[in-house]
């Protein structure tokens, strides 16, 4: 059975804690080392829930400051779930992980980052506990769509390549699926403010050919998580009329965006990267752009 007694405060006002280096610990990702995470759905008689296994050293394996390459790895089941809804699911990493003190998550995919602070750790935390909460949190929250829960958390360098390999084809299938889909087709945007915990009044618009900045969503994961979560971070957002149909500006989504920026942003163009640009955060994979030559 899992054990829900837990070391360390959960709670919305521990996301955008930072860990700086003098109160750092363990580091994943970033420079030192590599980290993946990626969530499948399974069948519901090929996991156990509540599953979790660290496979490789812990951070009480090291007694001092150190970095490990991770690969967290979510198996869900569940009568009403669909390959669609999984990088919705996956992205919930993300905000569950930095809603623990002391530890703080950026990123997504194949390009997170981890930071345990060293109080975490002289608290009893190790790694087991992430996939302890991932467990109880997406039981919690989605549990319309999720039964079964198993992690598995890998910090060995070879079976991390393994699954960083495994992931990217996983990214990659999802990514094709909105191949082909033009902007002219859809009435509907999707909006997105994941981010705010750690860039307030931040606000992206994703189209079907705008993307996400930061990679991680495209317009059908969004349409997804409007889905299973109408409360959630994506909402369904009316385009309007086109304001400007080269630089991919209209009223319905200038609207939205000054009113859920609280003002601090007036409008933006989705498709220009020299003229009031969409923002972005600091975790971006590259910058894409289409030339008129
Ligand atoms: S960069 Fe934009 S699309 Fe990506 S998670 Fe943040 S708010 Fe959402």
């Amino acid at each position: 059975m899992t054990d829900y007694t837990f070391p360390l405060p959960y709670g919305h006002e521990y996301e955008g804690e930072r860990i700086r280096a003098e109160n750092l610990r363990l580091e994943c990702g970033g420079a030192g080392s590599r980290m993946v995470e990626w969530l499948t759905t399974a069948g519901m008689e090929e996991i156990e829930d509540g599953r979790i296994e660290v496979v490789g050293p812990d951070i009480k394996d090291a007694s001092e400051k150190t970095t490990l390459p991770l690969a967290i790895v979510v198996k869900v089941a569940g009568s009403k779930m669909q390959a669609d809804y999984e990088p919705v699911l996956e992205k919930q990493i993300h905000r569950i992980l930095n809603r623990l003190q002391g530890v703080m998550h950026i990123g997504q995919r194949a390009i997170a980052c981890l930071r345990i602070s060293k109080a975490a750790v002289e608290k009893g935390f190790t790694l087991r506990h992430l996939g302890v909460i991932l467990h109880k949190k997406l039981l919690e929250d989605f549990g319309r769509i999720v039964d079964k829960v198993q992690v598995t958390i890998y910090t060995g360098e070879d079976k991390v390549a393994e699954i960083f390999a495994e992931a990217e084809n996983a990214y990659r299938f999802r990514d094709t699926r909105i191949e082909g889909m033009t902007d002219e087709e859809t009435d509907t945007f999707y909006s997105c403010i994941v981010c705010q915990s750690f860039a307030p009044f931040h606000i992206c618009t994703i189209s079907p050919e705008r993307s996400s900045p930061c990679g991680s969503y495209n317009w059908l994961d969004c349409k997804a998580s409007s889905e299973i979560d109408p409360a959630g971070p994506n909402k369904a957002v009316l385009k309007g009329k086109a304001k400007d149909s080269r630089l991919g500006q209209w009223q319905g989504i200038n609207d939205f965006v000054k009113k859920a920026s609280q003002g601090k942003t007036e409008y933006y163009n989705l498709y220009s990267i020299m003229d009031k640009p969409m923002p972005t955060c600091e975790w971006v994979e590259c910058i894409s752009a289409v030339l008129p030559l």
